[in-house]
This record gives structure tokens, sequence and C-alpha cells, in this order.
């Protein structure tokens, strides 16, 4: 009777205890020759305590067979294990080698791993190496891969990039069973590199929403997600030819934007003039100290050769030419006609010679004074001077802006002293009020020749490319079929299959074929929007909302419709 009472209380206990936390079991290589474990702590092999273990494989052949002729069927294959005191250790075939961290983390090349790895031979004859840890361990070194919180440091962007990362673990448990782990490591799956890439704010964002993931009617969903996706995601089965209740088209906007006003004390109308102005450059002299070259006084006259021969000493003084005029003229520094101004020149020297030290950079927050962009993919801030010279770029035209606004996602030009900005040249984010306006991918455009786009269409058999029209657009305007001419055939092309022949980072795209009087093609320019294929959520955009004050829940509900969060441990 007791027992029993005990084994119904245990049952009990078992019953109310919550689901355990899972062990992922990550690919990192499936196809080595070579693989080498380090670590700070000695870890053990087979009873060896070693800081290193070289895996290779060798072929072990029987020497009664040597003179034989073999078969392939006939190799036999060991794994050999090189110690750190030189000990070769011989792996029985089939096994698998498990190395426990002990106090360290075990190491493969340039990367560390929690948990513990596996290196075992494959059907292929060559070593798979297997990390496996606690899943929300892993995630700390996917989610910082796949969304930058370097770029988009948004908490509320990171934790709902972290439900997508275990969501998509989750579901894809044992996908890849046959070859001793779940996932792999690389964007085929989800992007994993390890301890070292850990961030404090991803990790805060997996620890903060620790066990969620989003169901669909209670299962976990295909969680896709890409990088930016122009303005409106798209439906799933315009893109993977599946049709996915949650994976269906919307817009990338959450709050629209508000204007924020900017003004300035001064205004310069010529931007070259402005450049100068800020360069405090005027006269030659005043030039070479700018560019830190030593002060040469100014030249004897603007006659055309005079003008050379003092601006190819003073600023190119190690260049060895015959004639400085026809230096001077192929660096651009001279006009092609016409009489010599002084500033042109002036500003074409500084121009030429980078002087002016221009940045560029997409603006993410604007208050007051105070200015944010992402340059470089690194997040920056500035003081924009009281009395910067601002302008706004339309086409080749640089107009002066005394005062304006800005909404955000403006690509800018500019020039830094120290973080303040004197001058910067913005392009208007044309009201787009996307939320993955920040992205530098949110507008791009692409150039190919006549004999690039032949290259590009060649698995096609088209023969010479002629001519391509979209035949249907999804509704974020991704060309669901496109049709694509030649001299020999023409052919329907998917989306995803377009994209790859173009090899554009997007399928959203407007085109220009352009042609020659004949009629001929000569070549095509690509105006396009987004990064990836634009299904599901957007990454840049949860970045854009959670700028806006939306939390992860508002974002992966925006982007997933119809979904619900759950805690499954
Ligand atoms: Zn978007």
């Amino acid at each position: 009777m007791r027992q029993l009472l005990l084994a119904v209380l245990l049952l009990l206990i078992a019953a109310a205890q919550p689901p355990a936390e899972p062990l992922v079991r990550i690919g990192l290589n499936q196809n080595a020759a070579t693989i080498a474990v380090r670590s700070a702590a000695p870890f053990t092999i087979a009873q060896h305590s070693t800081r290193a273990a070289i895996f290779s494989t060798a072929v072990a052949i029987d020497p009664a067979a040597e003179a034989a002729a073999l078969k392939k069927a006939d190799l036999q294959y060991r794994v050999t294990v090189e110690l750190d005191d030189q000990t070769v250790l011989v792996v029985p075939a089939g096994s698998r080698v498990r190395i426990e961290p002990a106090g360290a983390p075990l190491e493969i090349d340039t990367r560390a791993y929690r948990g513990a790895l596996e290196v075992f031979a494959n059907a292929r004859h060559t070593l798979t190496v297997v990390n496996e840890l606690p899943l929300e361990e892993y995630l700390r070194g996917v989610v910082p891969n796949e969304l930058s919180p370097v770029t988009f440091g948004q908490l509320e962007a990171l934790k709902a990039q972290a439900v997508a990362a275990r969501t998509y673990i989750d579901r894809n448990l044992g996908q890849f069973k046959n070859e001793g782990y779940d996932v792999c490591a690389t964007d085929t799956c989800q992007v994993y590199f390890g301890a070292r890439t850990e961030d404090p704010l991803a990790t805060q964002a997996v620890t903060d929403t620790r066990g969620v993931v989003a169901i669909y009617e209670g299962k976990p969903i295909n969680a896709l997600y890409s990088s930016t996706c122009g303005g409106r995601t798209e439906d799933a089965q315009n893109i993977f030819n599946e049709k996915v209740p949650y994976l269906v088209s919307t817009l990338c906007e959450y709050k629209h934007p508000k204007p924020r006003p900017f003004s300035s004390s001064r205004s310069i109308a010529s931007w070259k003039d402005g450049v100068l102005a800020v360069a405090r450059v005027s006269t030659f002299s005043e030039a070479a100290r700018f560019m830190g070259l030593p002060d040469r006084g100014e030249p004897p006259s603007l006659e055309p050769a005079a003008l050379a021969a003092f601006v190819r000493q003073t600023f190119y003084p190690t260049v060895a030419t015959s004639s400085d005029l026809s230096f001077v003229n192929e660096q651009g520094l001279l006009p092609a006609a016409g009489p010599v101004s002084l500033g042109d020149v002036l500003f074409r020297l500084i121009d030429r010679k980078n002087a002016f030290e221009w940045q560029q950079g997409v603006l993410t927050s604007w208050e007051g004074q105070r200015m944010r962009l992402i340059v470089n993919g690194q997040p920056k801030e500035f003081t924009v001077a009281p009395d910067a010279l601002v302008y706004q770029r339309i086409g080749e035209e640089r107009l002066p802006m005394k005062e304006g606004a800005w909404i955000g996602g403006e690509l800018i030009d500019f020039r830094a002293e120290g973080d303040t900005i004197p001058l910067l040249i913005y392009r208007i984010n044309f009201a787009n009020p996307a939320a993955d306006r920040y992205s530098r991918l949110a507008t791009w455009q692409v150039h190919k020749t006549k004999a690039e786009l032949d290259a590009a269409f060649a698995s096609l058999a088209i023969g010479e490319f002629t001519d391509m029209r979209f035949l249907e657009l999804g509704p974020s305007e991704r060309p669901v079929t496109t049709e694509v001419v030649g001299t020999a055939a023409r052919r329907t092309v998917p989306a995803l299959r377009l994209r790859t022949l173009l090899g554009l980072r997007d399928s959203l795209f407007s085109f220009d074929i352009e042609r020659n009087a004949r009629g001929a093609v000569i070549g095509m320019s690509m105006f396009g929007r987004g990064w990836g294929h634009g299904v599901g959520m957007c990454q840049v955009g949860a970045y854009g909302m959670a700028l806006d004050g939306a939390t992860y829940e508002d974002i992966l509900k925006k982007y997933y419709a119809g979904i619900e969060l759950k805690k499954i441990y």
C-alpha cells in the first residue's frame, strides 16, 4: 500500500513538472577531412586527457590484400585521433567520439561552443561534427547572427527573432536524423556560430522569451523570415508554391511616421561652394593645408599650363609625368573647355583626392540636434551643427534646405568633424512609411549588360535574350511568374528562380530594357526593393516596429497572421 502510494505520488510529481528544455544536435560540419578540437581546459577522449584532438579519416588495408586488386567496397575506413602528446587513437568503425567540456568551451577553428561535441565518420567516409547543447543555449549563438544586435539593437525585435528561431528549431528537431543531428549550422537551416558571437542584448532576448514558440492551430509554425521585405511581405504561395494560412502578405507598416522638422541658421546655394566653406578653402594655400600637404602658395596664373604645373607639383608631388597638363586633365581637375574658375578647381581637387572624407548612413532617429545613423552597419550618433549646410539630393541636383523634415530612413551623405556634422546631403525617403525603411537595401539598383543577361539566362536555353515581361504579380508586387524571351525560345520563370538567375537581392523589382536604335537589347537596369524572399517576418521591419514601440508579440502577430504564442517549457 505504502509502495503504491509512493508510486502514485511520484507519478503526480512527474505530471506536475513542466516539460523539460530539449537538447539539440547541430551539424557543424558534414564533410570534413580533418577536424581539430581544442580547449583551454583538458578534456577526455577514451580515458586520455588532452587539450587538443585532431580527427582524420584513414583507409585501413589488410596487409594480406596488398598484392590483390581491391574493389572500392573492400576499402575500410577508420577515424584516427591525434592527441596533444602525439598519441594516435584509432576509433572503431561506426562509433562516435563524444567530447564533454571540462571547465572551458570546446573550440574548432576560430569558434567556441557551449555543450558537447561528437565526431564520427559518415557514409561519405568524411567526418561529421555535431554540437549537442540545451536549446536555449543554442539560440544564444543563433539570434545575433540572424539579426544583428549591433545594427538593429532593439530588444523587442530581437525577442521576436528569438521566438522565430526557437519555433524553427522546435519544428525541425530530427530533420537530419539520418545524418546524426537535428539541423545544420548555416543559412540553409539557421545561422549558428557558437559562443563567441553571443551578445548581451540578444541573450536577454532569448532568456526573456524562454520556451516561447509561435503556434497555429496548435502546431509550431514554419517561421520564415527575410531581411527586408521592401514595403510589403509576400504570400508564401507566390514564392514557395505552397499555401500557408499564416504566411500571407501584409503591409510592412506599423505607425505612420511623423516627420520631424530640422532647420539651420546657414545656407549656401551651391553645394560645391558649401563644401569649400566647410573645408575653409578659398585658396590653393588653404587647400594644401586642408589636405595636410606643404603650403606652396598660389599659382602664378590660372592659365592652364601654369596652373597644371602648380597643381601637379603641389597636390601630386610624387607623380612623375611628361605632361602636367594632360595629367591634370586626366584627373578631371580642369574643365574640358571654357574658362577656369578658381572655386571649381579647388572643389575638384578636394573631391578627386577624397579629402572631404564623405561618409554615408541611413537615418534612424533625429531629436533636436542629435542624429542617429547606421553607418557601415554600425549605429553612430552625431550632433548636427546649428549652422550645418543641408542639401536635399534630387537626381543629380542638390538643393539647399534651411529647413525641412525627416521621417527616418533617409540616405545621408555627410562629413563628420569629431561627432559634429557641418554638412549633409540627404535623399528623401519618398514618404515611405514602411517599418523596414532603415535598411540600406530598402531600395537598390542593378545594371546588367547584354552579355551579362545572356550569361544569366544561359540555363534557360532561350538563345539570345530579347525581352522579358512579368506575367503575374503578387500582393507585394513581386513577380510570381515572368516570361523571359530569347531568339530560340520563351520560358516562364517563377520568382525565386528569376532572382537566382539574375543574382538579385530580392525578386521585388521593376526593370528597363535598354535597346539600340535598331531595337536590339544592349542592357537592362533593375530597380528593386528589399532583400530576401519577402515571406514571413521582415527583420528590419521588426526593428522599425520596435523603434516605434511595438512588443515582440505585436511584431510576430503582424507578420504571422492568426498565430498564438505558447510557452512549451
Ligand atoms: Zn518589411
